[in-house]
C-alpha cells in the first residue's frame, strides 16, 4: 500500500520504517527539517534497536522518504497514519493542538487531491476526541464520503518498539465504517496477534486502560518493594513466588521492584485520564494517586544518596529507560536535577543520549530544556567513575555493568537491581532500592 505517516517522532519513526520494511511505500511526514533530513540520508532520528537498519534498508529500497509537503505526501499515498504528539496540558488535559493542525493540512491536502482515502489517528487520545472534534476538522475541508477515518492505538514499548511493532501485544482497529477498518487490517496484514474490531471510542480507551493499568502495576511494585526493604524482606524473592502462582495468571511485566517509571506516555495519559474523569465528577482516588506514588518512590533514591552524607555522585543512565535516548519524563532526569538543584557535584553518562546528541535528534531537546544538565554529561564510563564518591546505577546497559566496581567505595547505589545484586548485597558499599 501506498503510505503517509504524519509525524517521525518514536511511534511514527518506528512504524514508517516497520510499514516499509513490510513491503509498503511509505512517505513520512514532518514539520522538523533535522527528522526530515535524517530519514533521506537513510539515518533514525530516534535511538531504537534495529531501528537504524530498518530505515536504512527502506531508504536504500526507494520504499521509504520523508518530507515536510503535506500536499505531496497526500497525493503520493492512500491512507495516512497521525502519530504526532498528544502532551499534557499545565492542568493536566490532554493537548490535542497538533492533532488538530495536522489534521486540517492533512484535510486541506486531501480536498485538492480528490478520491478515496482513509486517515488513521495513532496518537493516544482522549475517547471521543475522533468522533468529536477531528472529523468535524476534516469534514470542513472534504465530504465524508471520500474519507475513511480509523482509529489505530499504539501499544509499543520505547527500548523495544520495533520487536514489539513485528510482533504486537494486539492489533485494536476503532473503525469508523468497515471499509475504514478494512484499509487498516490490510496494512498489517501478515502479522502475528489478535486482531480486534471495535467502536472508535473503545479503541480511544483501550489504549488508556493499558497505560492506567502499567502505571498501577509499577506504582504497586514499588510500594510493596519500599515495604519489604524497610521489613528487611528481599521483594523480589516474594514477587517471585506471587507470580509463579498459574491459578492467579498474572502477567509479571511492570511488577518487578525497581526504579521511578517516566517516559512520554505513562504520567501525561495518568493526568489525562484523572483530570479526564475529574471533569465528568467521576471520583477516582485509586488514579489519581498513581503518580504521587511514584514521586514518593524518586524521593526515595533522593534520600538514599543524602544518606552516604557524600557530595560527589556519578549516575548511570538519564533516558526514561534502557534502550532509547527518550528524555522526556525521565525519572533519571528528575533525580538528577533533584541532586544538582541541592549542590551536589554531579557528572551524568548515558550512551544512548551522548549517540542521539552527536547525531543532532534530541540536541535541540537538551539544549533547551536540560542545559542545566548538558554541562555535566560525559561521554565515557571511566569518567564518570573517576569523579564519583557515590554512584547511581540506573541503566542496564552492559558496558556499564561491565565496569561498575566492588568494594566499599565508591558506594553504589542500584536503582535498578542490578543482574549481579544478589553477590553484591554483601558488599559493604551496595545499597539496594529494590530490596
Ligand atoms: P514524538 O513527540 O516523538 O513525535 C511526534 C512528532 O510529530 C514530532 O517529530 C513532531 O515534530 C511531529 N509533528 C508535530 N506536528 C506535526 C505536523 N503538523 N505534521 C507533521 N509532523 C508533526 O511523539 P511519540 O512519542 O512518537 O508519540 C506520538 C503519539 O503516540 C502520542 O500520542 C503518544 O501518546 C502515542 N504513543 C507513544 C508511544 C511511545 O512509546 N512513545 C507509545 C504508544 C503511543
Amino acid at each position: 500500500m501506498r503510505v503517509s505517516v504524519f509525524g517521525l517522532g518514536y511511534v511514527g519513526c518506528v512504524s514508517a520504517a516497520c510499514l516499509a520494511g513490510m513491503g509498503h511505500e511509505v512517505v513520512g511526514v514532518d514539520v522538523s527539517q533535522v527528522k526530515v533530513d535524517l530519514v533521506n540520508a537513510g539515518r533514525a532520528p530516534v535511538v531504537e534497536e534495529r531501528i537504524g537498519e530498518l530505515v536504512a534498508e527502506g531508504v536504500r529500497g526507494g520504499r521509504l522518504r520523508a518530507t515536510r509537503d503535506v500536499r505531496e505526501a497526500i497525493a503520493a499515498s492512500e491512507v495516512s497514519l497521525v502519530c504526532v504528539g498528544t502532551p499534557s496540558e499545565p492542568n493536566g488535559s490532554l493537548c490535542t493542538t497538533y492533532l488538530e493542525r495536522v489534521t486540517e493540512q492533512i484535510g486541506a491536502a486531501l480536498a485538492e487531491r480528490g478520491g478515496r482515502h482513509t486517515v488513521v489517528f495513532r496518537s493516544t487520545m482522549l475517547p471521543g476526541t475522533c468522533l468529536n472534534l477531528l472529523v468535524p476538522l476534516l469534514e470542513k475541508h472534504v465530504s465524508g464520503v471520500d474519507v475513511g477515518v480509523a482509529v489505530n492505538p499504539e501499544f509499543l514499548r520505547e527500548g523495544t518498539s520495533v520487536r514489539d511493532f513485528f510482533d504486537p501485544p494486539k492489533t485494536v482497529i476503532g473503525e469508523l465504517d468497515a471499509a475504514s477498518g478494512d484499509v487498516v487490517a490490510k496494512l498489517y496484514e501478515g502479522l502475528p496477534g489478535d486482531v480486534f474490531r471495535v467502536p472508535v471510542p473503545t479503541a480511544e480507551a483501550i489504549k488508556y486502560a493499558d497505560n492506567a493499568f502499567h502505571g498501577l502495576k509499577i506504582g504497586f511494585a514499588n510500594e510493596f518493594g519500599a515495604v519489604c526493604r524497610a521489613l528487611g524482606v528481599d521483594s523480589h524473592q516474594v514477587m517471585d513466588v506471587f507470580l509463579a502462582d498459574r491459578k492467579l495468571n498474572i502477567s509479571p511485566a511492570y511488577l518487578r521492584p525497581g526504579f521511578a517509571f517516566g517516559g512520554s506516555c505513562l504520567p501525561k495519559d495518568l493526568r489525562s485520564l484523572v483530570h479526564a474523569a475529574h471533569r465528568a465528577d467521576v471520583s477516582v482516588p485509586i488514579l489519581a494517586h498513581v503518580l504521587p506514588s511514584n514521586a514518593d518512590h524518586l524521593q526515595r533514591a533522593v534520600e538514599l544518596v543524602e544518606r552516604t552524607g557524600k557530595r560527589r555522585v556519578g549516575l548511570f543512565g538519564l533516558s526514561f529507560k534502557p534502550g532509547t535516548d527518550d528524555l522526556r519524563e525521565s525519572p533519571l532526569v528528575e533525580l538528577a536535577e533533584k541532586l544538582f538543584g541541592k549542590g551536589y557535584d554531579l557528572r551524568i553518562h548515558d550512551a544512548n543520549v551522548s549517540l542521539s546528541r552527536l547525531l543532532g535528534a534530541n540536541r535541540e531537546y537538551i539544549e533547551t530544556r536540560l542545559p542545566h544538565l548538558a554541562q555535566l554529561l560525559a561521554d565515557s564510563v571511566e569518567e564518570v567513575l573517576d569523579h564519583a564518591e557515590v554512584v547511581l546505577v540506573g541503566t542496564r546497559d552492559p558496558a556499564v555493568l561491565a565496569a561498575l566496581p566492588h568494594g566499599e567505595s565508591p558506594v553504589l547505589v542500584d536503582l535498578v537491581r542490578l543482574p549481579d545484586a544478589e553477590s553484591r548485597r554483601a558488599e559493604p558499599g551496595y545499597v539496594g532500592l529494590a530490596w
